[in-house]
C-alpha cells in the first residue's frame, strides 16, 4: 500500500521528533487536530506508525506518542556499477534482508535492457517473498554521469546504450512507488552519514576503487554537486600526464591507472607470474608489491589535491582494491602525508569505509530512505 503526500509529510514528522503527540503533530505541520487524528488512524492501522508511551501535557490529560515502525518501510536499492548490478532490500533501519547480483553483461545482450531489468526486479521480488504491492520506494544509484533535475541517467562508461534510458520512469509506471536517482558516490557518501561512521562528520570524502573509481564529497553537511551534476569526478582527475589515454579523452586518469583490472593487468604486464596479484601479494612477490605501491602514489596524489581543495576530516576508502591489498591503504596515506598541505592533513584521519561491497547498496538504500522519510 502507497502513502500519499500529506500522509509521507506525517511520517517524516513523525521519524524526525521520534516520539510525538498528534496535537504537536497539528502544530507542526499546520493542520488541524481533526486532520490529524484521521491521517495518523489510517497510519497506525496499516502498521506504518505505532503508540506509544502516555505522556502529561501539563493540563492533566495524558497524551499519546507516535512513533514509526522501525520494521514496517521496505525499499529496494539498485546499484548500478560498470561490471556488476546488485539488488538489496531492507527495512527503515537499513537491515538489508535480501541482495543479489548480476554482471553488467547478462543485461547488455538482451534487445530491451531496461524490460530485462524489471523483469529481474519482478523474480527477485518473488524469490524474497515481497510483494511489489508494499514497496515504499526504489533508490537507483548509478556509477555514471546522472542528470539529477530531470532524473535520467546520462552516461555509464561500458554501457554505452544506458544512457538513453528512462529507468525512472520505467520502474515507477512498473511498480507505482516513488523511485529516486542519483551518482553512485554520493549515495555511498549518503549512506556514510546516515548509517557508517560520519553521523556526526560534516566534511568527509568517501571513494570507492572497484572496477571502476567513485567519490561522494560532502561539505558543510551538504553533498558536492556542481553546475552539472558533476563535481567531484576523481576518477579522472589527472595524476600523470605521460601516462596512457583514458576513455575519456584525458590522459593519465586515475582511473585509468588504478582499478582492480588495471592493478591486475598491470602485474602481468611488468611479468607476474601468479595466477592474481592477490596471491602474489600474499607472498610478498616483489612485482606485486611493486605495482602496489605505485598504486597508492597514484590514489596518494589525487587525494592530495582533494584534500587540499576541500579540506575532509576524514576520508573513507573502499572496495577490493584496499581490502585484498591493504598495503595500497598504507601506501596512499604515506603520498598524503608528503604531498598534501599539512595544515590541512594534520588532523585529517584515513578510514577504511563502512559496508565494504556493500557500501553501493546501503547508498542506494539510504537514498531512497532519507528522500521518503527523513
Ligand atoms: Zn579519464
Amino acid at each position: 500500500m502507497k502513502l500519499n503526500p500529506m500522509e509521507i509529510e506525517i511520517v517524516r514528522v513523525v521519524q524526525k521528533c521520534d516520539g510525538v503527540s498528534r496535537k504537536a503533530l497539528a502544530g507542526m505541520t499546520g493542520h488541524s487536530q481533526a486532520t490529524i487524528t484521521n491521517i495518523t488512524k489510517m497510519l497506525i492501522e496499516r502498521n506504518y506508525v505505532v503508540e506509544g508511551d502516555r505522556v502529561s501535557s501539563g493540563r492533566g490529560r495524558k497524551e499519546v506518542l507516535l512513533y514509526l515502525n522501525p520494521e514496517k518501510f521496505k525499499f529496494l536499492g539498485l546499484d548500478i556499477g560498470g561490471y556488476r548490478i546488485r539488488f538489496a532490500l531492507a527495512d527503515n533501519l537499513m537491515r538489508i534482508t535480501h541482495e543479489r547480483e548480476y554482471l553488467v553483461d547478462e543485461f547488455n545482450e538482451q534487445s530491451d535492457i531496461l524490460e530485462s531489468l524489471l523483469e529481474k526486479i519482478e523474480q527477485f521480488l518473488i524469490d524474497s517473498q515481497w510483494n511489489p504491492e508494499e514497496l515504499d520506494g526504489i533508490g537507483i544509484a548509478v556509477t555514471g554521469i546522472v542528470d539529477k533535475e530531470r532524473q535520467r541517467v546520462v552516461n555509464i562508461p561500458n554501457l554505452n546504450t544506458w544512457g538513453e534510458l528512462d529507468i525512472v520512469s520505467r520502474l515507477n509506471d512498473r511498480f507505482g512507488c516513488r523511485v529516486y536517482l542519483d551518482e553512485s558516490g554520493r549515495t555511498m557518501a549518503l549512506a556514510e552519514k546516515a548509517e557508517g561512521k560520519a553521523k556526526d562528520v560534516e566534511d568527509f570524502t568517501v571513494v570507492h576503487i572497484a572496477y571502476g573509481i567513485v567519490a561522494g564529497i560532502m561539505i558543510n553537511g551538504q553533498l558536492l554537486r556542481g553546475a552539472n551534476n558533476v563535481g567531484g569526478l576523481l576518477g579522472h582527475v589527472t595524476v600523470d600526464e605521460n601516462a596512457g589515454r583514458c576513455m575519456c579523452g584525458n590522459y593519465g586518469c586515475l582511473e585509468n591507472m588504478v582499478t582492480y583490472p588495471r592493478i591486475e593487468s598491470d602485474y602481468k604486464e611488468q611479468g607476474g607470474t601468479f595466477e592474481s596479484i592477490v596471491e602474489a601479494y600474499q607472498v610478498h612477490d616483489k612485482i606485486a608489491l611493486d605495482v602496489c605501491i605505485a598504486s597508492g602514489n597514484a590514489i596518494g596524489i589525487a587525494l592530495s589535491n582533494v584534500i587540499n581543495l576541500f579540506n575532509p576530516s576524514v576520508i573513507y576508502l573502499g572496495g577490493p582494491v584496499f581490502e585484498h591489498l591493504p598495503i595500497i591503504f598504507e601506501e596512499t596515506k604515506r603520498t598524503i602525508l608528503l604531498r598534501a598541505n599539512r595544515y590541512a592533513a594534520v588532523d585529517m584521519k584515513l578510514e577504511q569505509s563502512s559496508f565494504g561491497h556493500k557500501q553501493g547498496m546501503i547508498g542506494a538504500l539510504s537514498l531512497v530512505r532519507n528522500a521518503l522519510i527523513s
